[in-house]
């Protein structure tokens, strides 16, 4: 066999794609050609490259995954943004029209300001709480 013929087979060789006739064929010019052996050599080292190009690369669905992570937080973090929005104006419109109000008493006002006072500062520091843990989220997935 030539040498062109053989070198048509050394990719199928190398991923034991031919028949056992064909890898005889192959084996048996390897041993007396030193070019083929060469190019043989080259093809492997080509293959391995590839191999770890395509190990380090995340696959398809590792990305879809990673985008759907990524919407999701994202997603959550609107609905958070809207839910606090909506508690600040809608408690903070309470509370204006009742702080207002001339015919509630004084006292009681000081009441329910006390209330929300209290809610609102056991809402900051829950609120304080994510953001820190969601930093901390993220420093460790640079890590990672
Ligand atoms: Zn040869």
């Amino acid at each position: 066999m030539k040498c062109e013929e053989i070198e048509i087979y050394l990719s199928g060789y190398l991923d034991r794609e031919l028949t056992q006739q064909q890898v005889q064929f192959v084996e048996l010019h390897l041993t007396d050609c030193a070019i083929c052996s060469d190019v043989l050599d080259e093809l492997k080292l080509a293959k391995e490259a590839t191999r770890e190009l395509e190990m380090q690369q995340p696959t398809l669905q590792e990305w879809n995954s990673m985008e759907t992570t990524i919407l999701e937080k994202g997603t959550r973090s609107i609905g958070w943004l809207v839910l606090i929005v909506w508690a600040v104006v809608t408690v903070g419109y309470g509370a204006f029209q009742f702080a207002t109000s001339p015919t509630e008493p004084l006292f009681e006002k000081i009441l329910v300001f006390g209330l929300f006072l209290g809610f609102g500062l056991i809402f900051l520091s829950v609120l304080f709480e994510r953001l820190r843990e969601r930093q901390h989220d993220r420093y460790r997935g640079v890590i990672r």
